[in-house]
């Protein structure tokens, strides 16, 4: 299979490490929207080109994974390629997925291709497991607690605070909620009672302290309705400590089974990932398989985790799994 990766961000290094571990797969190329001489990458032999030249590839890639941001790459992004190529994409608006479907479907039936869209952990493998959990377990709850982990957003909003002058932000689950979560006891969570962000924040000279910290805490939709707590470390530490991007979490539903609900089962799914791009980056690349077969049996349209059936992912064939995984 010839890969193709287009945007070369955390993500696209991710799919390029990725690829190197799918013998089944090869990086063909990689392209950027910035001077392809000002951006090197790790694969020999594969080439770097601009975004503009991405039509001389229509037939030396088989999928196209794109590794644009969500909030203005991948709206546009997605169904532009898919015009032209098979195509992956993680794009996790969760508000927007289904104008993003709808868009990305019309092209890729218009082309004759395949797209698979909002592929990673969340949306993704945490989608999943909600749906297989909700399906199971009919009667009962759903719990998704994330981290510890970096929100990226929520550092971007610390950055933009007077006086900052880097941040970092950890989205944290409250261990006592997850327990009463594991417990069955199906409580009714606050988005306080859920988790809690701890910030470390480098401040610019001179900068009020006080004041940066009363901000951050007061900021509607990021930290108001959270406890939070702000540390101020110096820019070395900053670097030192807090320089990964970690994430993970827990997808949990409870439910009751037996004529009198007599019986109580919980499904949990976790994940705790010392680079949150390089496990995304894993996930898209076993969908990209999945593209590729689906396209060479003739399917088109878009597609989302819910659709695949789980045999397209892997490498190994149908005799294999069954001996082997089942
Ligand atoms: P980045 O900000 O690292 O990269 C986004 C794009 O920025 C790149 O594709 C690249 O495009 C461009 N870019 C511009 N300048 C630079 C530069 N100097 N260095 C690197 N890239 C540059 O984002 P991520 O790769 O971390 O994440 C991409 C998206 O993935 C996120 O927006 C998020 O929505 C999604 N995601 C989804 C997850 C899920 O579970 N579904 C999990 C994690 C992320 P170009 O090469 O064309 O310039």
């Amino acid at each position: 299979m010839r890969i193709g990766i287009l945007g070369y961000g955390n993500l696209g290094r991710g799919v390029e490490c990725a690829i190197k571990q799918n013998p089944d797969m090869e990086l063909a190329a990689v392209f950027t929207r910035r001077a392809p001489e000002t951006v090197s990458i790790l694969t020999e032999g594969a080439a770097v080109c601009s975004v503009d030249d991405v039509e001389q590839w229509k037939d030396k890639i088989d999928v196209m994974i794109l590794c644009g941001g969500s909030a203005t790459d991948l709206p546009e992004q997605t169904p532009k390629y898919a015009k032209l190529f098979n195509v992956v994409d993680s794009f996790d608006t969760h508000a927007r997925i289904p104008e993003h479907f709808d868009n990305v479907d019309a092209a890729a039936k218009e082309s004759g291709h395949v797209g698979i869209i909002s592929v990673g952990w969340d949306p993704g493998m945490f989608s999943l497991n909600r749906m297989y959990a909700n399906a199971i377990l009919p009667d009962g709850q759903d719990y998704t607690f994330w981290g510890k982990g970096v929100s990226q957003g929520h550092s971007d909003a610390i950055r933009r605070v007077e006086g900052v002058k880097d941040g970092k932000q950890y989205t944290i689950p409250v261990e006592a909620a997850l327990e009463a979560v594991r417990n069955g006891e199906n409580p009714q969570l606050t988005t306080r009672q859920k988790h809690t962000r701890e910030c470390f924040v480098v401040l610019e000279e001179g900068a009020d302290a006080a004041k940066v910290e009363e901000t951050i805490k007061n900021m509607p939709n990021y930290f108001a309705d959270y406890d939070t707590t702000v540390h101020f470390i110096s820019e070395e530490e900053l670097k030192e400590k807090h320089s990964g991007i970690p994430h993970g979490g827990f997808v949990i539903r409870s439910g009751k089974t037996g004529w009198n609900k007599e019986n109580q089962h919980v499904i949990e799914y976790s994940l705790k990932l010392d680079s949150n791009p390089e496990f995304t980056s894993c996930v898209i690349v076993a969908y990209a398989r999945a593209a590729y077969r689906l396209y060479k049996e003739g399917q088109t349209g878009c597609k989302t985790v819910f659709d695949i059936a789980p045999a397209y992912l892997s490498a190994k064939d149908g005799a294999e799994l069954r001996k082997s995984l089942l």
